[in-house]
């Protein structure tokens, strides 16, 4: 079953890390075209006006359109435009991050592929927003929690004891302490976002969540505005007491996964991109009963066909 709406390339499911491997980079780039146009099976279609005929400019692996006459790769039009790295290469390090089911670190990449750390840091970016893009972001219905936590805001242990009494007031009064808010469906989709403050996700709640839907929160008095749009569940962690069912496990779940990929692989997540991270790990959560090989086809095609990157596209050049 495929929990998310992700337009599957059937040359995408075909593909695994160990066939990546096996390719030369002819093939390689080859089995992209295949993902990135597969309703003409690879045969390139000009990304700035859509005409198919084009002239080949063998020499520089570039095509011409014969219609516009500007000239463009497999990857023009994608995140992967202006890359530095191989196809092949490309196809592998979205296997071996799908593989990460704890996330993946630029650092562990860069020593796999033998780049240097930003060439990694970038590549594996660019992938999580071809992700976030690809995911469906339509409405939430049925049971739907939300909650929110803190990330971010890394303020260096102190050494001495008296020192670390102060650590937590440091680390709020550093301004980078962010909450990420996350809205539920049970048993279905993972909504992320990143925001100042807890209170902020009634607003949030309203715009995501369908009508007639009844959202599960915890004691937090902001939640109670909530209950003026839908019927609302409550559960009070203090005394561990729920009330006719309500309940957050969800929503934690997603927390502890993204706090396990702060922890155990990203040390610590920096502001600009933790949006990112959290729309990564809903996604892992929400598609952890897919395949590898699925996961893997997801991926793919949703860096087959996500736009050109406004946010990384020349980040540290
Ligand atoms: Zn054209």
């Amino acid at each position: 079953m495929m929990a998310q709406h992700f337009l599957l390339s059937p040359a995408a499911k075909t593909l695994s890390l160990v066939q990546v491997l096996r390719m030369s980079e002819e093939a390689a780039r080859e089995a992209f075209r295949k993902v990135r146009w597969p309703e003409t099976n690879g045969e390139p279609v000009c990304p700035a006006c859509g005409c198919v005929d084009h002239y080949d400019l063998k020499t520089r692996k570039v095509w011409k359109c014969k219609a516009c006459s500007k000239q463009f790769s497999e990857t023009s039009g994608t995140v992967f435009h202006s890359r530095k790295l191989q196809i092949r290469d490309i196809l592998g390090a979205i296997a071996v991050f799908i593989n990460g089911a704890k996330g993946y670190s630029a650092l562990q990449l860069s020593r796999d592929l033998c780049v240097d750390y930003k060439t990694a840091f970038v590549l594996l970016h660019k992938v999580r927003e071809a992700i976030a893009q690809a995911r469906d972001a339509g409405a939430l219905k049925g049971d739907v929690e939300i909650d929110g936590a803190y990330f971010g805001g890394y303020v260096k242990p102190a050494n001495k004891r008296e020192d670390r009494k102060d650590r937590r007031k440091k680390i709020n009064q550093s301004g980078k302490r962010q909450v990420v808010i996350a809205i539920r469906e049970r048993g279905g989709r993972t909504l992320t976002f990143v925001r100042k403050s807890e209170a902020e996700g009634v607003a949030l709640a309203s715009q995501t969540i369908a009508k007639g839907s009844t959202v599960h929160a915890d004691e937090a008095a902001h939640w109670d505005k909530l209950a003026a749009r839908f019927p609302t569940k409550r559960i009070n962690h203090q005394i561990a007491y729920s009330m006719e069912g309500a309940c957050t496990n969800q929503a934690e779940s997603f927390f502890s996964r993204l706090r396990r990929a702060e922890i155990g692989t990203h040390h610590h997540v920096s502001g600009d991109y933790l949006g990112l991270y959290a729309e990564e790990m809903a996604w892992r959560e929400d598609a952890r009963r897919n395949s590898n090989g699925d996961q893997y086809a997801m991926a793919l095609s949703a860096v087959g066909i996500a736009g050109k990157s406004e946010r990384m596209c020349g980040y540290w050049q």
